[in-house]
């Protein structure tokens, strides 16, 4: 190529990005300003919400909601005051409460305006998934701040968060100038604010990855960051490519005491919000920091990477689950033993469940009673889909190919398709696994696993809700090959040959 055309293909390669960048930028349905009113030490924190619709067609005109409920917790619109609405010209309308966070105008409105407590609200769990600010930190998570547009389809906002210059903002929402954000769907959006430097932020060095880290822990920063990193990039590894373009991992203690041991996460678009107390050891803090990572980071790909609709839940949390254990043996991080003992107690939690339904069906209940048997009852399914296809395939096929490919056809999805099928489809398409599918998934028959285990000389000892597994004494030939394949023998590879 002549240097004469450089100058000249240049200007076009910029010229083409900014025309795709108009072309992609989406038609906003919401601008808003949020900033803080007051803010003290052992003061709840106010924030100011003020806002319009910029869709005149949205349905509902007359209509301002707030969420009032999430994840478990109750009465998030009574953290609202100073509701006001304003006509297009400015003019004031008035309107009536009738519901938590219901009001409903005498005349179309498109501005609003409201103040809310940010004080952290709920127990402990809940600040993992709804919107809280103290004086030196928080997380604002758009889907309980912002009213609900009910529209059946993402909801994108130009957002400017007004903070003093003490305050910082962490997020993976795209930005062409400070404090104003251009974002795609408010219900996966998430802001950590952290102020005089409370948040440590590091990026992977050669990687789309940043970490937030606030508090004191056991390990230290460059620890957490080099695990994360690590962890990321065997998911792509696993699904085949990245997840989000610029993922967040965000590690914060409770802003209340909680005991020891105790954390909650949300993996929220993009984003990775784990609240956790520390452990008494370093070695404990270091593992459990990799068992969290290892469970949320798989959720970056699934759901969040994928257009699958429905109550899929019981794949991907049971599927998280297993493929989190299978990477810390296969990362030294997780004893066999202790691969065992997971999967023996997520047996034993699901055999004393008096209410029997299918996986689908638990699904459709998790916040109402059936979040142990998703969780449980999937991770036995995932095991019994890794065993089975790796008895049959002779260690060439592994429950990673399932994953992968439900991933990929639902990151490729161009129109949403449901969960439940896309897996479904994917399990029936291998012979091999359609009995689990029909048993376990559609079905509601109690976990029988005799065959496989045997196969993979793994036995379990006790009934029901006494249940152990353990290695053979003796596995033969074909048992110490599956053995290997679950990683059984990984500590020999991970340690050299010549020990
Ligand atoms: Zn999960």
């Amino acid at each position: 190529m002549s240097k004469t055309f450089r100058p000249i293909l240049l200007v076009l390669l910029v010229f083409g990005e900014i025309l795709q960048f108009f072309t992609i930028a989406p038609a906003q349905d919401i601008e808003v300003r949020i900033g803080i009113v007051a803010i003290a030490e052992n003061q709840p924190a106010y924030f100011y919400f003020d806002g319009r619709f910029l869709d005149d067609t949205r349905p509902n005109l007359k209509n301002l909601v707030l969420l009032d409920q999430y994840a478990g917790t109750l009465g998030l619109a009574g953290r609202a005051n100073l509701v006001s609405m304003t006509d297009k010209v400015g003019d004031r309308v008035a309107f009536k409460r009738f519901a938590p966070g219901e009001y409903l105008a005498e005349s179309q409105f498109n501005g609003w305006n409201y103040n809310l407590a940010l004080a952290p609200i709920g127990p402990a769990s809940a600040k993992a998934h709804i919107s809280w600010v103290t004086a030196d930190q928080g997380i604002l998570m758009l889907n309980d701040v912002l009213p609900q547009l009910g529209v059946g389809r993402p909801v994108a906002a130009r957002v400017e968060i007004e903070l003093p210059d003490d305050w910082q903002i962490i997020t993976s929402e795209p930005s062409a100038k400070k404090g104003v954000f251009d974002v795609r769907d408010v219900d996966k959006a998430v802001f950590v604010l952290s102020r005089n430097g409370n948040s440590r932020v590091t990026t992977a060095p050669n990687g789309p990855l940043t970490l937030s880290i606030s508090g004191k822990w056991q390990f230290a920063d460059r620890e957490a960051l080099a695990m994360a990193s690590e962890i990321l990039g065997e998911y792509e590894k696993i699904f085949g490519g990245q997840s989000a373009r610029s993922p967040v991992v965000s590690l914060m203690h409770f802003p209340e005491n909680v005991g020891l041991g105790n954390w909650e996460a949300d993996t929220r678009g993009s984003t990775v919000t784990i609240l956790s107390s520390d452990m008494p050891f370093k070695n404990q803090s270091v593992q459990r920091l990799h068992e969290q990572l290892r469970h949320e980071i798989f959720h970056l790909w699934l759901p969040n990477g994928v257009n699958l609709t429905g109550k899929y839940d019981w794949f991907y949390e049971g599927f998280a689950l297993y493929q989190s254990l299978k990477l810390g043996i296969a990362s030294n991080n997780l004893r066999f033993d202790d691969f065992l003992a997971s999967l023996a107690q997520a047996y034993r939690l699901d055999i004393i469940q008096l209410d029997r339904g299918s996986l689908i069906a638990a699904s459709e209940r998790r916040w109402s009673g059936a979040n142990a048997t998703v969780y449980a009852r999937g991770m036995l399914v995932a095991f019994l889909c890794d065993l089975t296809m790796l008895e049959r395939s002779k260690g060439k096929r592994s429950v990673t190919d399932l994953i992968r490919e439900v991933y990929q056809r639902g990151a490729s999805a161009k129109t949403p398709l449901d969960g439940n099928e896309v897996v479904l489809g994917a399990m029936r398409e291998r012979v091999e696994l359609k009995a689990i599918a029909d048993n376990y998934v559609t079905g509601s028959k109690p976990i029988n696993w005799s065959k496989e285990l045997l196969a993979a000389g793994i036995a379990a000892d006790g009934d029901g809700a006494a249940t152990r597994l353990s290695v053979v004494p003796k596995p033969n030939g074909r048992q110490k090959d599956l053995l290997d394949n679950l990683g059984y023998n990984s500590w020999r590879k991970l340690s050299g040959s010549s020990k």
